[in-house]
């Protein structure tokens, strides 16, 4: 004996609050998974900014017009990119409009030369970078000899970026 349930309707969609799916992609790799989500059914809907969630709808508004919307769900993936933690902003040092604190090439504060920063707390000046670990982990050798130099009161040089 089996027993037979009733076919389940999937409907799905994914918020997204930026005007292009996944900005940090390459445009043919975000092509490529464009064509898999709309093969599979799941309705992009970009720059919407979700700002809600409570008893199964998604609330928030358009980025452009400020229109409101209701996104009713049953289960819900949340998927967001990294935040600063919010003592940098008024820790006094750089932060980007993020609020990441703001190295120049050699990761070292652009107001306050004695501190050095890497990985996902940082944004560098003239540069986006992903937060991703393999950024954070490159990052680890300069960091080293950077803060060496600087405590031996050595000049960084363009050699050390
Ligand atoms: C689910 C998930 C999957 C990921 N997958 C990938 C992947 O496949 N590939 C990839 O490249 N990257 C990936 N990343 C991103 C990667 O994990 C980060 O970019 C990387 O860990 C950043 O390293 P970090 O050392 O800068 O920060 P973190 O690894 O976040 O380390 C920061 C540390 O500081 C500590 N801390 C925070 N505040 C304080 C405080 N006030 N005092 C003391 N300690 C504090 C935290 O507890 C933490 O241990 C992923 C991230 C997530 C969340």
């Amino acid at each position: 004996m089996c027993k037979i349930y009733p076919p389940i309707i999937l409907t799905s969609f994914l918020p997204c609050s930026s005007f292009v799916f996944s900005v940090g992609l390459a445009a043919q790799v975000r092509a490529i998974f464009e064509e898999k989500l709309r093969s599979r059914g799941v309705a992009l809907h970009t720059g919407i900014s979700v700002a809600t969630s409570a008893e199964g709808v998604l609330r928030g508004t358009a980025a452009v017009s400020g229109t409101p919307f209701e996104l009713p769900f049953d289960e819900c993936v949340w998927c967001t990119q990294g935040a600063a933690q919010q003592w940098m902003r008024a820790s006094g040092f750089d932060t980007d409009a993020g609020g990441f604190l703001k190295v120049n090439t050699h990761l070292q504060s652009t107001n306050s030369p004695d501190v050095f920063g890497g990985g996902d707390c940082i944004a560098i000046e003239g540069y986006h970078r992903p937060k991703a670990g393999v950024f954070a982990v490159m990052a680890g050798m300069p960091l080293a000899i950077n803060l060496r130099k600087r405590l031996e009161g050595q000049k960084l040089t363009d050699e050390d970026r």
